[in-house]
């Protein structure tokens, strides 16, 4: 069986201040929670804040991105290393808003993921069409390079997680439905068997993200092939996190 995980990208919201508030109150409301994995991703500038709030609970810390050096003359960038002496055991890869305004490729996602591994952080590689690639009829041709590409010559899928997040349904209020989510992670499964085998396509976890919010969660979670959530706008608020967590109990 695969335990759950859901995850809140906090994007470019919070300081330190208002971190520590958001993350106290999802202690209280998730620090023990049994039934599912619980991870937030702060900004890097409130990570600090975030670890001391969830501190003792089971809630997990990770980061939203890094650099795939672990030091050097990368002005601006924030290494493997550093997060993991910060207190993260996690780190989101290749969001579609990193593909997307800092024109992140594969290639660069592949050694990101290498990177993390390396130092022993677990990468969540984010994955997803377009609208227009939907509407193309391309998406499992998109989603299919995105993972091969970006998983080139890792052979242990021990440590990763995948995040389906269709780009049309980040953001926009616009969620897939639980039939179109179920088929692509089915999709995705099916490629992580013929290329890494059935152990690895049995335990991976594949999250589901874009729009979830607490009223149609339960319905995404009940398929059968979405192991969790990657949560942006409604991980803000402590209350709807929460009650996305819930879904999964
Ligand atoms: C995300 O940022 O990964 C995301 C899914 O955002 P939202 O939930 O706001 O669509």
């Amino acid at each position: 069986m695969r335990r759950p995980l859901v995850a809140g990208n906090w994007k470019m919201y919070t300081d330190p201040q208002s971190a520590a508030d958001l993350a106290s109150k999802l202690k209280n409301a998730l620090g023990g929670c049994e039934w599912t994995d619980i991870a937030i991703f702060p900004p890097f500038t409130s990570l600090g804040a975030a670890l001391d709030a969830i501190r003792g609970s089971r809630i997990i810390l990770g980061a939203q991105n890094m650099h795939w050096e672990n030091e050097g003359a990368f002005t601006g960038e924030v290494s493997p290393s550093m997060l993991a002496k910060c207190g993260c055991s996690m780190v989101l890869i290749g969001h579609s808003e990193r593909r997307i305004y800092f024109a992140e490729t594969d290639g660069i996602l592949n050694k990101k993921i290498k990177a993390a591994l390396n130092i022993g952080l677990r990468p969540v590689l984010c994955i997803g069409e377009t609208l227009e690639q939907r509407e193309s009829g391309i998406t499992e041709k998109v989603v299919e390079k995105q993972l091969t590409a970006g998983l080139d010559g890792i052979d242990d899928l021990d440590k990763m997680a995948i995040a389906y997040e269709p780009v049309w349904a980040i953001g926009t209020g616009r969620n897939a439905t639980p039939q179109q989510a179920s088929e692509t992670h089915k999709f995705i499964r099916g490629i992580i068997s013929a290329k890494w085998g059935e152990k690895f396509a049995s335990s991976i976890r594949i999250l589901y993200g874009g729009s979830v919010k607490p009223e149609n969660a339960r319905a995404l979670a009940e398929m059968d092939d979405i192991d969790g959530f990657l949560v942006g706008g409604a991980s803000l608020k402590a209350e709807s996190f929460a009650a996305i967590a819930e879904s999964f109990n």
